[in-house]
C-alpha cells in the first residue's frame, strides 16, 4: 500500500476514533473487610481491557472514572468492524468468480 493510502485511512479513522480493540470484562473482588458490598454483590466490581498484541494478550485495569469512556471507545470500534465485515461481503460478491 502506498503512504499516502496509508496516510488518509489513519486521518479517516482518528475522527472516527479513539478505537479499543478489545475486550471489556467485569470481575469481582473480595476486599476481605466483610464489608455490605461485598457481602451483598460479591465483592467490589473492577473493569479490565483484554487485547491481543504481538500474539500476546495483554489485560490492564480499567480505572472507575474511565469505564464509560472505555465502553464508548470499544462500541465505536465495533461500529467500525461491522462496516468491515459487510464490506467484505460486498467486496467477496463482486471478487468472486461466477
Ligand atoms: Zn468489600
Amino acid at each position: 500500500m502506498n503512504q499516502e493510502k496509508e496516510k488518509t485511512m489513519r486521518q479517516i479513522l482518528e475522527k472516527i476514533g479513539p478505537l479499543l480493540r478489545g475486550s471489556l470484562s467485569v470481575a469481582y473482588k473480595k476486599c476481605g473487610k466483610n464489608c455490605s458490598t461485598c457481602r451483598e454483590k460479591g465483592g467490589h466490581a473492577a473493569t479490565y481491557f483484554g487485547y491481543r498484541k504481538e500474539g500476546k494478550t495483554l489485560v490492564v485495569h480499567i480505572p472507575s472514572s474511565r469505564v464509560a469512556l472505555a465502553k464508548k471507545y470499544h462500541a465505536e470500534y465495533k461500529r467500525l468492524e461491522k462496516l468491515i465485515e459487510a464490506m467484505t461481503e460486498d467486496t467477496v460478491r463482486n471478487i468472486k468468480g461466477k
